[in-house]
């Protein structure tokens, strides 16, 4: 059965993703910018999923009741291993966390064992920065949580939007 490479996130609105392009404009860092409309915030990674099981995520999606809330962008951090700069938060709102609670698939043993380290990829294959901590912190209104498709055939590529949700 052909199966689909899934996954939940947030997906910045356009002056939240303007403002991110002029943080890292400002930053200048190495490596492979993410394309602007490539940005967002994974809130859970699904892997390969059927059709049937889409289906039962977008179920599952439209139950879920979290209040809207503003996530502020204040921190620049620096994955090693996949060599990846991202924007994050040092404070995480109560919503953020419980919603990506909602969205793990439970059936998920690995995925509901990994910490949740909610971070938006600026480049990949980058270096670290020398001086990541200055940044001029961007207020991030989240209204709508998003499960997308990513690549064909179960390998990562364009990215398509299967379903959107609105925050209550
Ligand atoms: P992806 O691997 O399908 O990932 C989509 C999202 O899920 C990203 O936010 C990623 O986080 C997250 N994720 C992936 N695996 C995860 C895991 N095991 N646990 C938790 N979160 C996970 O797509 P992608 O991130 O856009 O691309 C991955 C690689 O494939 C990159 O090196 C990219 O350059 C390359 N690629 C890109 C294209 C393209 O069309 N641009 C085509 C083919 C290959 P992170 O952001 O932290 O990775």
């Amino acid at each position: 059965m052909r199966e689909s490479r899934v996954f939940f996130a947030l997906w910045p609105d356009t002056a939240t993703a303007s403002a991110i392009e002029k943080t890292i404009d400002t930053l200048q860092p190495t490596g492979r910018r993410v394309a602007r409309r490539r940005l967002h915030l994974t809130l859970a990674f699904i892997g390969p999923a059927s059709a049937q099981r889409i289906e039962q995520l977008c179920e599952r999606a439209a139950d879920i009741r979290v209040p809207a809330f503003t996530l502020q962008l204040d921190r620049v951090g620096y994955f090693s291993r996949p060599r990846v700069l991202w924007l994050g938060a040092s404070g995480v709102p109560s919503p953020l966390v419980t919603l990506a609670q909602a969205v793990r698939d439970p059936d998920d043993a690995q995925d509901c064992n990994q910490a949740f380290r909610p971070h938006i990829t600026l480049t990949r294959g980058a270096d670290p920065l020398y001086d990541p901590a200055r940044i001029a912190p961007i207020d991030w209104p989240v209204a709508r949580f998003s499960l997308v498709q990513s690549g064909a055939g179960g390998a990562p590529g364009a990215y398509r939007q299967l379903g959107q949700w609105r925050l209550v």
